[in-house]
């Protein structure tokens, strides 16, 4: 049984004070009886303070993004060393906001995995549909090849420091999120695409979470679902009590 997941996109939002304060208020939350692994994803400027709040604690740190390269004159970013040096654990890639307000393509996506794994983090891959590639039907089509670009050159046995994050654009911030069925289908579709270009048992152990306007009044039934094995969570994930309650939703 695949333990579920639970991960808060802080995006570019609070600071330095209320980072620290949010991150108080999870750590306060999380105890040996919390049935979810956590993960918590503050702006890369926060992330020292954050690592510092939850020392202890069963709680994952993450950068929202890293540079494709390893180091040297590429002004204004942030390497996978970087990343771990600060405490920071897992990378979030491809996030649709990276995606598409950052135009950032399956190339760029592949190279970002790559180098997360290099440097010894876990990776949190992001991948979904916009409303117009849903409505023409193009959903399987768009997911399978963000998954097969992104997966490109990764080993079997570093699968399991991946887990994917299906978030629909259409659902990310705009208050309207995917049914459970809807959501299953696609989980269900991406679990038989990893079982193809892997194995059925690399398939079986692989998180998959749902992102896309998870509040504490559907997190229970998205997560109840087969496939859904934890949400990734972005506005929601700034009120304590909202994240708290939906980290108490898991299976
Ligand atoms: C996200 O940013 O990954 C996200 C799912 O946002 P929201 O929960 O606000 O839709």
């Amino acid at each position: 049984m695949r333990r579920s997941y639970v991960a808060g996109n802080w995006k570019m939002n609070l600071d330095r004070q209320g980072a620290r304060s949010l991150a108080a208020a999870v750590r306060e939350h999380v105890t040996a009886r919390t049935r979810a692994d956590v993960a918590l994803f503050p702006p890369f400027v926060y992330l020292a303070d954050v690592v510092q709040v939850i020392a202890g604690a069963s709680i994952r740190v993450g950068g929202q993004n890293l540079c494709d390269q390893g180091v040297g004159a590429f002004t204004g970013e942030i390497s996978a060393a970087m990343l771990s040096d600060v405490g920071a654990r897992v990378a979030l890639i491809g996030h649709s906001e990276r995606r598409h307000v950052y135009a950032e393509g399956d190339a760029a996506v592949q190279r970002k995995v790559a180098r997360a794994l290099a440097g010894a983090l876990e990776v949190m891959l992001c991948v979904g549909e916009t409303l117009g590639e849903r409505e023409s039907g193009r959903t399987e089509e768009i997911v399978r090849t963000q998954l097969s670009a992104a997966l490109q050159g990764v080993a079997a046995r570093d699968l399991a420091r991946i887990a994917l994050a299906y978030e629909p654009v259409w659902a990310i911030g705009t208050g309207r999120n995917a049914t459970p069925d809807q959501a299953q289908a696609v989980h269900a579709y991406l679990r038989g695409l990893i079982g193809g270009l892997y194995d059925d048992g690399q398939a079986e152990r692989l998180r998959i979470l749902y992102g896309g306007s998870v509040k504490p009044d559907n997190a229970k039934q998205l997560m109840g679902m087969a496939d859904i094995d934890g949400v990734l969570v972005g506005g929601a994930s700034l009120q304590p009590e909202a994240f708290c309650a939906i980290l108490d939703s898991g299976k």
